[in-house]
């Protein structure tokens, strides 16, 4: 078997294309609006075909527009080592999120031709369609029915805001594929991606070897009083639902303190009936975002905001209702995967830390059909969903060399 051990990805030309798709929708703050199925999805997408083709990659696309890039292994038969990640932005998203980790994939490609290196098994470059959910809800919509999750026709019948649907949008940029966007035998998937948070760059790591992705349950919380006038009502005898509130709220930072550091509690949103300035309102609906990595921990939060909100119900006078939004499970990505990428960062000798994803990705619906797993980068003041959202060259090259050799293992069986 030939030694592979020396061979690196391109920092330069990985940095180059990554600018070179970013021109594709780039705004005027410096960074990307190229949302899911629109014109300039379809350019980055044409574009990043053309750069598969000309490095050798036979091209398939499925019925959920995902595209895989393929390049031959020495035995046909083996299953493939895929990477990859998502072209599609927020409306006022960055220059890496997703296009990193596909074009970190297609240089992978790139650099293994230079090299004249071939695998045993084949590796594939994917494109997930749809991942940001900016433009169709949900995200992660194209790994999603790929991976079993949601039906192809839910999929196609999801609309955008002015009512044009997925399946005809996805029709009209050319990519409604013929192949079934289903699973088939991986020998491994993996994903490279910025951290989008801070938790790297405050420690001066330049790779995250993920173990897995956080669970999250998402819930609306409604607290229900008695709507009564601000001045003549005295304090004790109102039912005024955030009386209740504040103390749930209250217990609920104590638990994510207690089950820290991953523990996550957050509530992005809250609606007030009848919503009058002098009038106690009538009714709370608070959104609820509880995360953790460990599902055992995550479930025990469940339990107990459960336990919280009732108590504090009952002590302040209040019906309450907790509705289940959507629950994501925990993910604890392949052994092997993670193990592959943790010995690639050691013979490659990049500082490093093994943490977990507290963001979607479509690794998680990957993970639940393939080995699946995902190595992190920095990004600059974890920024991201931001036109600022910026990363530096050398961490990319880095990860991106980290998933080339996580690859080449995985490929070869051996290195
Ligand atoms: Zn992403």
């Amino acid at each position: 078997m030939t030694d592979t051990s020396q061979v690196r990805i391109n920092g330069q030309r990985l940095w180059d294309s990554l600018m070179e798709m970013a021109q594709i929708g780039a705004t005027d703050k410096g960074g990307c609006n190229r949302q899911a199925l629109t014109d300039l999805d379809k350019q980055g997408r044409d574009l990043f075909v053309k750069w598969c083709e000309d490095a050798g990659c036979s091209i398939s696309v499925d019925e959920m527009g995902n595209i895989f890039a393929r390049r031959p292994g020495n035995n046909p038969e083996l299953p493939a080592v895929l990477t990859g990640s998502h072209l599609d932005t927020q409306p006022t998203g960055g220059k890496f999120d997703g296009v990193y980790g596909v074009l970190a994939g297609l240089e992978v490609v790139r650099a293994l031709n230079d090299a004249g290196i071939e695998t045993e098994a084949p590796l594939e470059v994917a494109v997930w369609t749809n991942e940001e959910g900016a433009r169709f809800s949900p995200a992660m919509i194209g790994s999603g029915v790929w991976a079993g999750e949601f039906d192809l026709d839910y999929a196609y019948a999801r609309a955008d805001k002015e009512g044009k649907t997925f399946g005809d949008e996805l029709a009209r940029i050319g990519y409604k594929g013929k192949v079934p966007a289903k699973p088939r035998p991986l020998a491994a998937a993996f994903e490279v991606h910025i951290e989008q948070g801070p938790i790297l760059e405050a420690e001066q790591k330049q790779i995250g070897v993920l173990s897995g992705v956080q669970g999250m349950n998402w819930y609306d919380l409604t607290l229900i009083g008695q709507p009564c006038h601000a001045g003549p009502s005295p304090m004790e005898i109102r039912r005024d639902p955030f009386m209740g509130l504040h103390k749930i709220l209250d217990q609920l930072y104590k638990l994510a303190a207690e089950q820290g550091p991953w523990a996550r509690a957050t509530f992005g949103d809250i609606r007030v009936e009848p919503g009058s300035r002098n009038t106690v309102p009538e009714k709370l609906v608070l959104a609820v975002d509880l995360r953790h990595p460990d599902q055992q921990v995550l479930d025990s939060m469940d339990q107990r905001f459960r336990e919280i909100a009732a108590t504090v119900a009952e002590e302040t006078g209040l019906e309450h209702d907790i509705r289940d939004e959507w629950r994501s499970p925990a993910v604890a990505f392949d052994k092997s995967c993670v193990e592959a990428v943790r010995a690639s960062v050691a013979d490659l000798g990049y500082s490093n830390k093994e943490m977990v994803s507290g963001a979607g990705h479509d690794s998680v619906y990957i993970s639940r059909v393939a080995p699946t797993s995902m190595i992190f980068v920095p990004c600059e003041k974890g920024l991201s969903h931001n036109e600022a959202e910026n990363a530096e060259p050398k961490d990319l090259e880095a990860g991106a060399n980290v998933l080339l050799h996580a690859m080449l293992k995985m490929a070869n069986n051996a290195e």
